[in-house]
């Protein structure tokens, strides 16, 4: 063994033992007579003495140590007469008499600390170093007990942690598949899976039923700071069951998570439709940390000449409470051209600024009289110090605008507080979502997703309103505005999965090409089932009250999608490409 002890074990209670610990030189000190070094290893820090008086030889070694050479030392712990109460070793240090180095290190290319000088770019190139530092090591190691949580706790509940295959054909989960070239069968490709969505309902239709997997997920999508091409989700199935028994048990699983990783106890999720979702947040993965809903303002403000209003189909407020003596004019345009950007893209901001001595400021001030506009205020329970912001136009987009600037007033105004986790399901998804710019339909879930048993008439119609009415039994878990899990019950009869992949414009052929085998298997005793699949590295990030999921993961691409280390993708040479019958069109 190289070590006795971790460097971060010691505690005054080993004071007087000889230990060996092995390490990096994370920080090195010389003050004429002594030099101090910090020893790093995953466990911790501890600091290691050195004495020119008493050992000038072994001193002077410890001096000539770089950053992040590897060493043994072997010494005598004692208490350090200046304590360090930031360090869980700060009492003691360790008194050497023997270094050994086992490794010289070449100068970082970054500083190995929380608050490095490595730009992005560098400390992905060298992401292994970059995983040393203490922040992303507590990250990573968050990841790992989780998963050790959530297999611990499945296991307790009869689930079955089984690996489905990579090698696939595609699963339809809304992004474009990563393919791979087959040598023994040119011409022909495996798609990896966006999901093991249809395998795990074939362990359903195998009898196993209760299914879970820390799975890998690859999608070929724009990348956004929370997205990676290559994902991991919690995936789950289970047989024999209701909507209602998916939201228990995943939200008693959420609930124990949360306990034990974060000792966050978390009330019982609300629930809110799709519908009333997108009403009162402008969208459907809401962030209930606070309030300050969407009001519905249509009807009110019309009638009076303001000719955006007069036109607009749609018309909505938030109210901000308490806040109207601290809006100059320059917030007020500062946050209009924040909405007009091209990622949020209204129009314009309206506001109604009711001043504490009573006046009224606003920028439809010329059409409609103090009194109507502190009525807007008052009769949404507003009053003298609060400021209206109203946004008008289609329904969905100023729906969804209003959600954006809800989400940075939130923010700008400290709204909800660093701790603050709000959970909540929302259900009711529609089954079906129309493509404007294709004309047709796409599944808002997936095309596996059951119809609630009353909607399931709806689907011969003919009628475009209709079939948009048309409610899944479909769920999404949200916390704090991200969408943590989603999932469906599921269909497990031929002929109304027939009629699903029909509805998508499937042609009879081309849905028994890609989906016979699950269609068939369908005819085999295929019980009544449903699942959900959550995003685990979105749950590490929310559960750190981080935003990016990027140092959850261990080696993460950036936002091209590549890999800078290795050096992914990369060219591959004229031998494969023949072996594989590929021929790169536009390569010299
Ligand atoms: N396969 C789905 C997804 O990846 C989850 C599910 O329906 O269970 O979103």
């Amino acid at each position: 063994m190289y070590r006795t002890h971790h460097c971060g074990q010691l505690r005054l209670d080993h004071t007087g033992l000889d230990v060996e610990l092995s390490g990096w030189m994370d920080t090195k000190r010389d003050f004429g007579g002594m030099t101090f070094i910090d020893l790093r290893d995953r466990y911790g820090i501890v600091q290691l003495i050195f004495n020119m008086e008493t050992d000038e030889d072994l001193c002077l070694q410890a001096r000539k140590l770089g950053r992040e050479d590897v060493i043994q030392v072997k010494g005598k712990v004692r208490e350090r007469s200046n304590k360090n109460p930031d360090l869980p070793t700060g009492d003691v240090e360790v008194v050497v008499d023997t270094i050994t180095v086992l490794n010289k290190s070449k100068l970082p290319p970054f500083t190995i600390e929380n608050d490095t000088d490595g730009g992005d770019d560098l400390r992905m190139k060298y992401r292994y170093l970059d995983l040393r530092r203490p922040v992303l090591q507590e990250q990573i190691k968050f990841r790992s007990k989780l998963t050790i949580a959530i297999r611990q706790y499945l296991d307790k509940f009869d689930f079955l942690e089984i690996e489905t295959p990579i090698l696939i054909k595609s699963t339809p989960e809304g992004a474009r598949d990563f393919v791979v070239p087959s040598r023994m069968n040119p011409g022909q490709f495996y798609a990896l899976p966006q999901s093991p969505q249809t395998f795990k309902q074939l362990f359903m239709v195998a009898g196993m039923d209760r299914y879970f997997q820390i799975a890998k997920c690859f999608r070929d999508e724009d990348l956004r700071a929370d997205r990676q091409p290559e994902f991991t989700q919690l995936d789950c199935e289970m047989a024999f069951v209701h909507q209602e028994d998916i939201l228990q048990t995943f939200e008693s699983l959420t609930r124990h998570l949360f306990e034990e990783m974060i000792s966050v106890t978390l009330p019982e999720f609300p629930r809110i439709t799709y519908a009333e979702a997108l009403r009162k947040y402008g969208t459907d993965k809401p962030d209930t940390r606070f309030e300050m809903t969407i009001i519905e303002m249509t009807n009110k403000v019309k009638g009076y000449g303001f000719n955006v209003f007069e036109q607009a189909p749609f018309i909505g407020g938030l109210l901000l409470e308490g806040q109207a003596e601290n809006y100059s004019n320059k917030n007020f345009k500062e946050l209009t051209s924040w909405v007009q950007r091209p990622q949020v893209g209204a129009k314009g901001l309206v506001y109604v600024q009711w001043k504490l001595d009573g006046s009224i400021k606003s920028t439809v001030g010329k059409f409609y009289e103090d009194d109507i506009l502190k009525n807007w205020i008052r009769e949404n329970g507003g009053k003298e110090g609060d400021i209206l912001f109203l946004m008008s136009g289609d329904t969905a987009v100023t729906q969804a605008q209003l959600g954006t600037l809800r989400l940075e007033l939130g923010r700008l105004h400290g709204l909800y507080g660093a701790d603050d986790f709000h959970a909540l399901w929302v259900v009711d998804f529609p089954l079906l979502e129309w493509g404007e710019e294709t004309g047709r339909f796409y599944a808002k879930h997936h095309p596996f997703t059951s119809p609630k048993t009353e909607d399931i008439p709806m689907l011969t119609s003919t009628r475009r309103d209709h079939l948009e009415s048309i409610r899944a039994d479909a769920y999404d878990l949200v916390i704090n505005g991200s969408e943590i899990g989603g999932g469906s019950i599921r269909i497990h009869d031929r002929t109304l999965q027939q009629k699903a992949f029909e509805l998508l414009q499937f042609t009879p052929e081309e849905a028994e090409s890609q989906f016979g085998f699950l269609m068939n298997a369908f005819e085999y005793g295929a019980p009544p089932h449903g699942g959900i699949a959550f995003g685990l590295d979105r749950l590490c990030a929310v559960m750190n009250g981080k935003n990016s999921i990027r140092d959850f993961i261990a080696f993460p691409k950036n936002n091209m999608g590549l890999d800078v280390m290795i050096d992914a993708p990369a060219p591959i040479d004229e031998e494969q490409l023949q072996e594989l019958q590929l021929t790169v069109v536009g390569k010299e």
